[in-house]
């Protein structure tokens, strides 16, 4: 071991050894990784080794089916065996709700490029897994890429490639503690200290400990898990093919064959959750008793879906634990506040994950970005509320629990919440709203009579007509909607001007007026797309969506500069905004006519009624509106005053369902569908707002495509679709005449344009208006045309009355 590396990775299983891989394959060989034990002796080595690429979250599977296709390479490279069985692979639907999800689906990897799937009839499942019933069963997809691998030789393998390409490592090497100095960190080992400029936490189940080194408090937490193996089967004997790896949705389980026997890995409804706080440092290569009381239910239905098993004995039992995050996905990334300091954990499916998140973290710390959209897996997803030891409990036990269970777009899940509230939370909820959540804070959905309860749906739900509702008297009146749930940075300083325009792409506002704001990262792809509000006193606002709180902040702390202080506003001030035709007369009323002189998109300190605001005349549903801020203590007041003064404007409330239909209709894309990492301003429409002339920005010299007039292969635009129960919500692929052309990016109804509507990339040749398409719309086919932009007031006249 040398005193000092470029990089020192804790933790030599899969998710390490493939991080030290690619970080030397990408280039840099001054790289070690530290191992307390031996090589794969956390959750790597009792692995069921199952591997998928299909994955209900699009750029998960399209980083799954990166690692599939390179395991084979890191065989071949590293020379060492890694038991690789391409078996193919079933997932199978038992209602009729999963049948059509699975269908859905089943489009959706072919968005994404995934096409080595088919939809199949139980019949021909039964043909593809004799040991399987397909009693109950009404489908399932077949994938060519699934099968399994042997564990431990996988992660020798990464790092046995890694050392031949000049990266070492180091087993019985325990980390025992960090030190942040201005180089970057001191790493204290049980055989000394070394230093490096990056470390990187890819501790597996020792992560929460290794990110409190750093005082750092991650998000993760071990559950243990079951899998059984069989003893040999006759009918699997008499076999001369391997039977697929199958995963029965609705009982539970995943199956693959273990020499002539099987390997039934069970996702226990009664989970169970182990050292919350990592685990012991003396717990070995170990595994717990098993809980069959615990599985009972799942085993009864794992015994009845593949009754051979009935006839004979379990060979192993196998309870271990591995980590999950809230939502499931790996923490990646770096850790906002700990320069050099680097996640790659809870990484929960890591033989088929831990490839794609090597790949992403290397080309991360190397090139500055990663080349995929990696938002879903960034560590930075998440805020300060998500250290909290109970939040993390119910969440990763819901998310574990419902493993296998489907979640509908417009189901809400009760872990986790409620947590934040806005102030005027309960009279909402008195007026009928129905909350959704975003990041930690609820959010209205819409307005309902007492007793209304959606019922989960992937076609329109039984809440369409109180959305429309809500439409269209923001259409033909004024709508209130509590804006809390917009996120608000307040940029000070001498510097504040200079430091803006070096950040977003966009010509600044003059004082009093905000605009949208484009930010790029260096490679000129999309880092935010938020509006900039200059008040006018030397104090600027920058604002955008809420869930990306901390994610933004990590990026604008990153570029700040001498003569710049930059606030997070999100726990001080929230709002309410009003839209619709008679929003002036509400306000003017209230602010002795002072706010009725503000110019569309201007912005401005007013009273309105006893409260001081801060309002921006703007408007995401495309009416005449104002959104307004105030004080989180004045949040009630706001609300009363404008209810009160609005009553004889017949105002209504409205929740964020309407506005997603609104916006729309106006074509206003937003971030994580229409805009993300992965995205070019040029493909998304978002380089109008790049004002070349006004000297460097981050981003300038990487927007070559849309600088030099190449255009981009793909562009964004408005459809109509031609559907009749159902929308689109997001990747269902687009075609001509059986060729993939592009992919939907959001859909849904607009109201006041009577249409199915959605955005989508599709290939440039093919954006022109008039154009014609087919899409899947949850697994159907339906005619679809290139509209107009905007198809709700083309011409903003109503935004700007
Ligand atoms: C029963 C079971 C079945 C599973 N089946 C599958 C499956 O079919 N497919 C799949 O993809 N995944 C499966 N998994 C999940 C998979 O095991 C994990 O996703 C994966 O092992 C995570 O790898 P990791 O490298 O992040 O963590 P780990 O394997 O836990 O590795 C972390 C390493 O860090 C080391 N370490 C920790 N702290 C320190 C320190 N301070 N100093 C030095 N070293 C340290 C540990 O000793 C350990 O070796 C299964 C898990 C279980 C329990």
């Amino acid at each position: 071991m040398k005193s000092h590396y470029r990089v020192v990775v804790i933790g030599g299983g899969v998710v390490g050894a493939s991080v030290i891989y690619h970080l030397s394959k990408l280039g840099w060989k001054d790289v070690c990784l530290l191992e307390r034990s031996v090589l794969s002796a956390g959750s790597s080595w009792h692995a069921a080794g199952g591997i998928h690429a299909l994955n209900a979250d699009p750029n998960m599977s399209a980083l799954q089916a990166y690692t599939i296709d390179l395991l084979p390479k890191v065989e071949k490279e590293s020379g060492q065996d890694i038991g690789l069985h391409m078996t193919g692979g079933l997932t199978m639907a038992g209602t009729p709700e999963r049948w059509e999800w699975l269908q859905s689906a089943y489009r959706v990897y072919q968005s994404i490029g995934i096409e080595d799937c088919r939809l199949v009839t139980p019949e021909e499942a039964g043909q593809l897994n004799p040991i399987m019933s397909t009693e109950g069963l009404l489908g399932g997809m077949w994938a060519d890429r699934e099968g399994y691998l042997d564990t431990t030789g996988t992660v020798k393998a990464y790092a046995a490639a890694a050392r031949l390409r000049g990266a070492e490592y180091h087993e019985n090497t325990k980390v025992e503690s960090l030190v942040q100095t201005k180089e970057g960190w001191e790493v204290v080992t049980q055989k000394g200290t070394v230093t490096c400029e990056h470390v990187v936490n890819a501790a597996g189940l020792w992560a929460k400990q290794v990110g409190r080194m750093a005082g750092v408090e991650l998000p993760v937490s071990p559950l243990k898990h079951h899998y059984l193996i069989s003893d040999n089967i006759p009918a699997i004997e008499k076999l001369d093919f391997e039977v697929p790896m199958t995963v029965d949705l609705e009982g539970f389980t995943y199956l693959r064959q273990d020499q002539k026997g099987v390997l039934l890995g069970i996702y226990e409804v009664n989970y169970e959750h182990w050292a919350m706080d990592g685990a012991p440092w003396d717990y070995g290569m170990e595994l717990f008793q098993e809980q069959v009381d615990r599985i009972e239910n799942e085993i009864t239905l794992g015994f009845e879906r593949y009754p051979c098993l009935q006839e004979v004995g379990v060979k192993t039992w196998v309870n271990g634990a591995f980590t999950f995050s809230p939502d499931g996905n790996p923490l990646m990334g770096p850790v906002p506040g700990k320069p050099g300091y680097w996640c790659a954990c809870a990484v929960m499916a890591g033989f088929l994950q831990g490839g794609g998140v090597g790949k992403s973290l290397a080309e991360w710390m190397i090139e500055g970005e990663p080349e995929a959209d990696v938002y879903g897996m960034d560590v930075a997803r998440y805020g300060k509320f998500a250290e909290n030891k109970e939040y993390i409990r119910q969440t990763t036990g819901q998310f574990y629990s419902r493993r296998f269970v489907m979640t509908y777009p417009n189901e809400q899940l009760p872990a986790g919440r409620p947590l934040k509230m806005s102030p005027a939370h309960d009279g909402m909820t008195a007026a009928g709203c129905k909350w959704g959540v975003s990041w930690d804070l609820e959010v209205p959905l819409y307005f309902a009579k007492k007793g209304f309860e959606e019922i989960p749906s992937l076609r329109r739900s039984n809440a369409f007509d109180i959305v429309q509702r809500e439409c269209l008297m923001v259409r033909d009146g004024v709508g209130l909607l509590d804006i809390s749930g917009f996120s608000r940075f307040e940029v000070t300083g001498q510097n504040a001007e200079q430091w803006l325009n070096k950040v977003f792409a966009s010509k600044l506002p003059k004082h009093g007026k905000s605009a949208l704001a484009p930010m790029l990262s260096p490679t000129g792809r999309l880092k935010g797309d938020l509006s900039i509000f200059n008040w006018g006193d030397g104090t600027w606002w920058i604002m955008g969506s809420y869930y990306l709180r901390a994610w933004h902040m990590r990026w604008f702390l990153d570029q700040i500069a001498e003569g710049v202080g930059i606030r997070d506003l999100g726990e001080d001030y929230c709002g309410f905004s009003l839209a619709g035709p008679k929003s002036r007369e509400v306000i003017s009323q209230l602010s002795e006519g002072s706010v009725e002189q503000l110019p569309f998109m201007g912005c401005g300190n007013f009273d309105i009624g006893l409260v001081r605001t801060k309002v921006g005349r703007l408007s995401v549903a495309g009416e005449l509106g104002y959104e307004i801020n105030c004080k989180m203590g004045d949040h009630i007041a706001l609300r009363q005053i404008l209810l009160k003064n609005g009553a004889k404007f017949g105002i209504h409330e409205y929740g964020f369902n309407a506005l997603l239909s609104m916006r729309l209709e106006k074509s206003f894309g937003i971030w994580s569908a229409e805009f993300t990492q992965g995205y070019t301003p040029g493909m998304t429409g978002m380089d109008r707002w790049i004002d070349w002339e006004k000297g460097d920005f981050i981003g300038r010299k990487g927007s070559h495509e849309t600088k030099n007039g190449e255009g981009p292969d793909q562009k964004l635009v408005t459809l109509q679709i031609d559907t009749s129960n159902a929308d689109a919500s997001g990747f269902e692929p687009i075609w001509v005449k059986g060729k993939r052309v592009g992919f939907v990016t959001s859909g849904g109804y607009g109201h006041r344009v009577k249409k199915s509507l959605a955005m989508g990339l599709v290939n440039t040749e093919l954006s022109h208006v008039g154009q014609e398409f087919e899409v899947h719309v949850v697994g159907e086919e339906y005619k679809a045309r290139v509209i107009p932009t905007s198809p709700y007031d083309p011409k903003g006249k109503l935004m700007r009355s």
